[in-house]
């Protein structure tokens, strides 16, 4: 384990069963369907990796950017998002894939943003979702884990940029940041 870390919330292998599992889900809804999966960068790309590989039915990946957080472990408010697709999401089955729903407020935005482009269906799959936290009306379709209210890092999720390339998650000790 990494010295910066508490503990381990997620192993390597609780992970991959996690994501093979949401990619089993999936293929019900949307094996008929060559789905959009719409990655929100930068921190969901290595769920995003895994999760297309678990995917075994035609489909189409797009990332676009949101910002909120800069080197803080707490939500500015203040999100910016960059590389929206337009008309081409409009008549589309369009997946939402992020690293974390905290308290909703850059999937709420995104959200809106995209259902103004008439996709055929919209949904969010997360591969954490801390629930507790919630504070804009959103919730997501697909989780990988429900988790509690601390701050992760690792498969893709950073503090300051660093740890996105740990294969487990774990809770950053608060000294890293305080
Ligand atoms: P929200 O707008 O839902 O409050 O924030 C969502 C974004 O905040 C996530 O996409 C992620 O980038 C960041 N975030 C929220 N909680 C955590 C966390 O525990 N660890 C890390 N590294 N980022 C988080
Ligand atoms: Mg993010």
């Amino acid at each position: 384990m990494h010295r910066d870390l508490l503990n381990i919330s997620y192993s390597e292998e609780t992970i991959s069963a996690c994501v093979r599992g949401l990619g089993q889900r999936l293929a019900a809804e949307y094996a008929d369907k060559n789905p959009i999966f719409l990655g929100i960068l930068k921190g969901s790309f290595v769920f995003m990796s895994d999760l297309i590989r678990a995917c075994d039915f035609p489909l189409e990946v797009r990332f676009l950017t949101a910002s909120s957080y800069g080197s803080s472990t707490v939500t500015s408010g203040n999100v910016s998002v960059s590389g929206a697709p337009g008309t081409e999401i409009a008549g589309r089955h369009v997946i939402i894939v992020e690293d974390i729903l905290d308290t909703g407020t850059t999937l709420a935005k995104i959200r809106d943003m995209l259902s103004a482009q008439n996709p055929a269906s919209l949904k969010i799959c997360a591969f954490l979702d801390k629930a507790e936290c919630r504070r804009a009306d959103i919730s997501a379709d697909y989780v990988g884990f429900t988790c509690p209210a601390a701050f992760f890092v690792g498969y893709g999720l950073d503090y300051a940029e660093r740890y996105r390339n740990l294969p487990y998650v774990g809770v950053l000790k608060p000294e890293v940041y305080e």
